[in-house]
């Protein structure tokens, strides 16, 4: 007799695709099979059970003078479970001046004690020092294998020397480096040429950002990997030209690895034209046009692209100078990505239930070091979700958990959503209603298995 069986489920994951029973003991996955029984049965019938979602690139509350985020621990979390994922990983981006460690513990304690589900971080070193880039060493010893740098933005970007640094380090420790990639001087010189042309509405936005300068960025992180040695993961990928270069580097043997962001997949250039919700997509990479869009959906199902993240990081309205409520650029996706993969990949027959399982749960989990998540497994963390892929839901922000006062995807119909999940056993979600108090939630052990081995 287990603690709790899911019966009768269609079981999706690695190597699975079956009408199963999964069986959880504690806190972890006891058995996979038939006619299990358990003290509480939860009757999966008719419903997809797959493996709790992974969300790799997430954004909660963080305040500066010039930018913030509005989704705490407590919020984000809470919408993190409703919509199947069971880990989502939050970036520490460090001020400058203040020790990687020392801003990674500060984060790690505004977390504690306030998620629902379980979490981690990256660390994201924004000083151009050495000084600083020479502590990468420790925050992987503190238990933070992943480090992103920016290769754009005023006050973010490393030079390519500190980079390449930075890589060494991150190779020597046996961890990953993510890159957001974008050729920062060559940017700011068009958009310097078109507020010359008095360019400066939001159909610009992506004429300054073009594919050519993304994949041109994207060619020389790899190539700074290569030289480091060092693994590593491009972020939200846009261009379909930095498609090629992830190929190109993967013929060449490089353990090279590429996310996809879920805005990216659902929409294109012609969100920001929108007079009331446009602004919110002033995002970086830019939304490209519906050539890019599919291109990145054929790279996810032949796998040069291996991950959706959502760089999930929602902002409240603010009034503009005509006294306007607009979304500050800013995207909220943790609660919906799933459920908008399900309806936009695997109904309309892009990617199979198999590969939708990997690309949001297990393949995030391999890339970014979750050794405990991402599998229906015996002996793994049981975070499991019952999804019904018949249940409709127009997406709006009231119903959702964000703390927003607008969707990114408002008044969209999604055909299929999670109803029920499981963090490391315990039901937190069932059947759409909150089951469990947020503060449970643990940081997830880090590292991959076998040791310096992405599977
Ligand atoms: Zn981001």
């Amino acid at each position: 007799m287990f603690d709790l069986v899911i019966r009768n489920g269609h079981v999706v994951g690695p190597g699975i695709d079956t009408v199963m029973d999964v069986a959880v003991d504690g806190e972890v996955i006891a058995a996979i099979g038939h006619g299990l029984r358990g003290r509480r049965e939860l009757d999966a019938t008719g419903l997809l059970v797959v493996p709790g979602a992974v969300d790799g690139h997430v954004h909660i509350r963080t305040e500066r003078a010039e930018w913030s985020y509005d989704d705490t621990f407590r919020t984000g979390s809470v919408a993190a479970a409703f919509g199947g994922v069971t880990t989502f990983l939050d970036q520490v981006q460090v001020e400058p001046g203040v020790r990687l460690c020392a801003a990674l513990a500060g984060r790690q304690g505004e977390a504690q004690g306030e998620c629902l589900v379980d979490y981690g971080f990256h660390v994201n070193p924004r000083e151009p020092s050495r000084e600083r880039i020479d502590e990468i060493p420790e925050v992987v010893q503190a238990g933070v294998p992943t480090i992103k740098f920016f290769m754009s933005y005023e006050g973010w970007a490393l030079s390519d020397d500190l980079i390449l640094r930075g890589m060494q380090h991150v190779a020597a420790a046996g961890g990953l480096a993510i890159v957001h990639a974008e050729n920062k001087a060559v940017i700011e010189e068009l958009v310097r040429q078109q507020l010359e042309l008095g360019r400066s509405g939001p159909q610009w936005h992506a004429a300054a950002r073009p594919a050519s300068m993304e994949a041109e960025a994207s060619h020389r992180a790899l190539a700074l990997a290569r030289l480091a040695g060092a693994r590593v993961l491009l972020y939200h990928v846009t261009a379909a030209e930095s498609v090629e270069e992830l190929r190109r580097a993967r013929r060449h043997g490089d353990a090279a690895f590429g996310e996809a962001c879920l805005h990216y997949l659902v929409l294109d250039e012609s969100a920001i034209l929108d007079p009331v919700t446009g602004p919110a997509f002033e995002v970086s990479p830019p939304l490209r046009d519906a050539g890019h869009r599919d291109a990145l959906w054929r790279a996810l199902a032949d796998g040069t692209l291996d991950v959706v993240s959502t760089d999930h990081g929602p902002r409240r309205r603010v009034r503009d100078a005509a006294g306007e409520l607009v979304p500050p650029p800013g995207t909220s996706g943790i609660e919906v990505r799933l459920a908008l993969v399900h309806d936009l990949g695997v109904r309309t027959g892009l990617l199979s239930l198999q590969r939708w399982v990997e690309v949001c749960c297990t393949r995030p989990a391999d890339v970014f070091g979750l050794p405990t998540k991402g599998r229906l497994l015996p002996g793994l963390d049981a975070d499991i979700v019952l999804f019904d892929p018949d249940r409709e839901v127009m997406l709006s922000a009231p119903a959702l958990h964000s703390h927003v006062d607008h969707s990114t995807y408002e008044g969209m119909r999604v055909r299929g959503f999670p109803v029920t999940t499981i963090s490391r056993g315990e039901i937190v979600v069932e059947d759409g209603t909150l089951a469990a108090e947020p503060g449970r939630g643990r940081l997830a052990p880090r590292g991959w298995r076998p040791p310096g081995r992405i599977g």
